[in-house]
Formats: structure tokens, C-alpha cells, sequence
């Protein structure tokens, strides 16, 4: 289907259109370009301008560029604007303007891809839905994701993310959401922030955005709740609250088992039970948070919350997965709870509850004598507080349940020296030089949990493990 044409992209970005085309798709990478898609010369590490030739011989309809980059033809089809990432921006609006589609905004410290997914999930049955692929939730993953919404979009669903301070109200200008959603506000990005008052306040520049009439969905459990609710009153957002102390969608019982939660809920629309193929309190927090904006985004909820069990996590965001040990004797197996994705205390403290709440069982499900072990990564961007934030985890109450911790990083040796002798396993300076003891790390019958931020590179576990 048409997504572009070179007269529609003229008029949103003001530029000058050479030739004559249309695109079905919009790129920014040349990598994962399809044919006949509009390729955007964004500058990132390298100029996307070095890369037109390229686009154009795999088929690209044509490329937004500032001027004709050397060795791409003359009549090469393209639009030339003054500004790239403006023009970027511009065709993201256009795409907003013309469309009839809901659109539900989601942001928070933790959760935004996982809860975003389960959007995807519940409102692609109920109508045409339109979500980024991956996490697109920033300067240019926002107006992409706009840019690439196709005509017919009846939900869209744009995650809004930020490293620094004024980022969030921009992009949501950009995406004008109908329903803005924070999943939860914790110490994430804080070396950036006073504090995480002001951590809230950021997030709560989601709310800048709404349409007239917009609803702000938000986490009434959160320390930080009332901030959110005073920043969404100054915007005359009409307020929908979700949680335990919530009136609104209120979150009343929540059982994990074996790889999976259920959740019972007291909503406007009566008693309501979900089950969710993963386990996790903090995903029943995530999907309770999705059934509210899903019946402010005009959606049916209760047939949401029936397909709330069709929705996995994202890689690396808690997936469960059977490893067999030797392939010889396929009862040798253990249960790996990949959560090396990202960390910070709040998400480490919900991947912790859920490793406690598993009973070590065999590839049958008979109970075995498995342990309960976490391999922790180094948690980054916690501040000038982050060596007590690391130690302080230590105390979180479902360390009693675990049987041994190993440890790879400068700030989580202070993790590690706060653990009792018991549940201390080994600890490294470098998550490589876990990764290469794997095999004396973990057991058949186990069931372990690898966790840390992106660049503690804590994956290695992860890969080491599926290789044992
Ligand atoms: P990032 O900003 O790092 O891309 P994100 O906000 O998109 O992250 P996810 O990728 O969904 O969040 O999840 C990151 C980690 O946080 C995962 O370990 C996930 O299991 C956990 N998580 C997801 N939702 C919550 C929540 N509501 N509370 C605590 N932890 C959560």
C-alpha cells in the first residue's frame, strides 16, 4: 500500500521533490531498508548521505537528503529539504494530522516496550494497530514510527522515552496522543535528575501533548503518583488511575506460578481475571495499566484482558526458556529467565520476586532439587548514590528465597559483599570472565535468572549459557 508520495512528502516537509515516486515504507538504516521504502539520510555516528547510493541500488523509492550526495545520478528521485531530522519530524506530523487513528502514547522509567507490546497485542485484535517494531522512542524513533503509520491505522501506539531532561514533552507534541500512559517512575536516568520528583515531572510532559479531552493513565501505587495526577490536572487531563491504590482499575490479587501470573482486577467494568503467559507482578501492573487505555482508546477492555495471554515479553525482558545441558540426556535441563535487556533497582526487585517464586522442576515438571540462582550485571546511570543502591538490593525481601548469587561488576561487588556467606557465589570484575565459568555457575534442575544493565554486558551469561 502507498505510504508516500513524492507530491504528499513535498507538501509535509516544504521540500523539493526530483522525480516522480512512491514509497511503501520509510528507512533510516540501509541494513534493513526494503524495497520500494523512502529512505531518510539522518546524521547519527556516520552521514546518511554516504549511504543514498546504496538505498537507491536496493531498491529505495527515493531519499530525503539536504543536497545530491557525490556519485548518486542526477535524476536520482529525491526530495531535498534544508533540514533531514526536521523533515523527518515534518512527515511524522503529516502522518498525525491526516490520521483517524486513536493514539495512545505510553512512557515510564520501566515497562515501556513490554507494556507497549501488550497494546499491540490486545488492540490488534480489535482493529488496525500501528506500533514500532523496537524500541523507537526517541528523536527520530518517534517521527519514524509517525512517518511509517499506515493510511486505515485505526490504534497507534508511540513509545516515548528520554535520556536527558526535556525530551519527553516535544516528541509528544509530535504524536498528540488521545491516551498518554506512564507504566511507573523509578530510579532510572537519575544522574540526570535532583531526584525522582523530578524524574516524575519529566514523565509527566507526556501529558503535554494530549488532544482536548485526552486521558491521562497513571500509576497510582507509585511514590511519585500524586505528582503525576497535579501534572495531569495543570493539563486538564481527565484521569484514570490503576494499582492497588487505585479506585479507578484497581489491582486486587496477583498470583505468579511456573511462568506465568494471574491477575484478578476491581475495574469499571466489574471483576475482571487475566492471565498472563509470563510471570511477573510488574507485568500484571503493565497489563492492568493497558486495560485502562485501552477502554479510554475506545477499545472493548474485557476482550483485551482475555488477550492479554497472547502477549510475550520482548527479548531479554524477562523470557523464560528451557536450556538442555547435554544433549545426550535431555532430562539434564535448567529453566534461564533472561533479563540481561536492562537494569535498575526497581526492575531488578520485580525479576527477583519472580526467580523466587519458582520451584525448581525438571524437563517433566516433577520437582527436583534445583536452586533459585541470580546472575547480577552492574545496574549504570543510578548516580552519585549508586554504590548504596547497589548494596541496598541485597535487603530486598525475595533474596531470602534464592540459594546463591553471583555477581560481575564494580558496583555490584557492593551487592555482593552486603549478601550472607550463604547465598554468596562468586563475584568478577568483568561479565566475560562469568561467562567463561558458566558451566561451574549454574546446574541441571536450576532455575536462573540473568539480569544487569545493557553495558555490564551481563547477555554474555545469557549466550553462555544456551551454549552449555
Ligand atoms: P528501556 O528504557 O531500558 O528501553 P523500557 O522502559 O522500554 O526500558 P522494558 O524494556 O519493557 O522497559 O523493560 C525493561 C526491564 O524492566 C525488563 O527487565 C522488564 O522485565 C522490567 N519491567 C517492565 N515493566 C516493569 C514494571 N512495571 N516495573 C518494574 N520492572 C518492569
Amino acid at each position: 500500500m502507498a505510504l508516500w508520495t513524492a507530491a504528499e512528502a513535498a507538501d509535509a516537509t516544504g521540500g523539493q521533490s526530483a522525480g516522480d515516486w512512491v514509497a511503501h515504507g520509510v528507512s533510516i538504516d540501509t541494513r534493513t531498508l526494503a524495497e520500494g521504502d523512502l529512505f531518510v539520510a539522518l546524521k547519527a555516528a556516520r552521514d546518511g548521505h554516504e549511504f543514498v547510493a546504496a538505498a537507491l541500488n536496493k531498491g529505495a523509492a527515493a531519499a530525503v537528503v539536504t543536497h545530491r550526495p557525490e556519485g548518486v545520478p542526477e535524476d536520482a528521485p529525491l526530495l531535498i529539504v534544508p533540514d533531514v531530522l526536521a523533515a523527518l519530524e515534518a512527515l511524522g506530523t503529516a502522518a498525525r494530522t491526516h490520521t483517524k487513528a486513536r493514539v495512545l502514547a505510553i512512557t515510564g522509567s520501566v515497562g515501556k516496550t513490554s507494556a507497549k507490546e501488550m497494546a499491540r497485542t490486545v488492540l490488534a485484535r480489535q482493529g488496525r494497530t500501528h506500533a514500532a517494531e523496537a524500541s523507537y522512542n526517541n528523536h527520530w524513533g518517534v517521527p519514524l514510527t509517525l512517518a511509517r503509520m499506515p493510511k486505515g491505522t485505526e490504534f497507534a501506539v508511540i513509545e516515548i522515552g528520554m535520556s536527558n531532561p526535556g525530551e519527553i514533552a516535544p516528541l509528544s507534541r509530535l504524536a498528540r496522543p488521545h491516551v498518554a500512559l506512564i507504566t511507573t517512575i523509578a530510579a532510572a536516568h537519575l544522574e540526570a535528575f535532583d531526584d525522582i520528583s523530578g524524574i516524575a515531572r519529566e514523565k509527566a510532559a507526556i501529558f503535554d501533548g494530549l488532544t482536548a479531552n485526552g486521558v491521562a493513565v497513571i500509576n497510582a501505587d507509585v511514590d511519585t503518583s500524586e505528582v503525576l495526577q497535579h501534572c495531569a490536572s495543570k493539563k486538564e487531563a481527565r484521569q484514570v488511575l490503576f494499582g492497588q491504590m487505585s479506585r479507578d482499575w484497581k489491582l486486587s490479587h496477583v498470583t505468579l506460578s511456573e511462568g506465568q501470573t494471574m491477575v484478578q482486577a476491581d475495574t469499571p467494568r466489574g471483576a475482571l481475571m487475566f492471565k498472563l503467559s509470563t510471570a511477573g507482578r510488574h507485568f500484571a501492573m503493565n497489563g492492568l495499566g493497558i486495560l485502562a487505555a485501552c477502554e479510554a482508546m475506545g477499545a472493548d477492555p474485557v476482550q483485551a484482558a482475555m488477550d492479554l495471554s497472547h502477549w510475550a515479553p520482548p527479548t531479554g525482558r524477562g523470557t523464560r526458556e528451557v536450556v538442555t545441558l547435554d544433549a545426550a540426556h535431555e532430562d539434564e535441563t535448567l529453566i534461564l529467565l533472561d533479563d540481561a535487556f536492562n537494569a535498575n533497582p526497581t526492575s531488578l526487585s520485580a525479576a527477583l520476586e519472580v526467580l523466587a517464586s519458582y520451584t525448581p522442576t525438571d524437563h517433566v515438571g516433577r520437582i527436583v532439587k534445583g536452586r533459585r540462582v541470580a546472575v547480577l550485571g552492574d545496574m549504570l546511570e543510578l548516580g552519585p548514590d549508586e554504590i548504596e543502591m547497589h548494596a541496598e538490593m541485597a535487603k530486598d525481601a525475595s533474596m531470602q528465597a534464592l540459594h546463591l548469587i553471583h555477581c560481575a561488576g564494580p558496583r555490584m561487588r557492593a551487592l555482593y559483599d552486603a549478601l550472607p556467606d550463604a547465598r554468596r557465589g562468586v563475584w568478577v570484575e568483568r561479565a566475560e570472565d562469568l561467562a567463561t565459568q558458566a558451566s561451574d555457575l549454574v546446574d541441571a534442575g536450576d532455575v536462573v535468572l540473568v539480569k544487569g544493565s545493557k553495558s555490564s554486558r551481563i547477555s554474555l551469561v545469557v549466550d553462555a549459557i544456551r551454549k552449555l
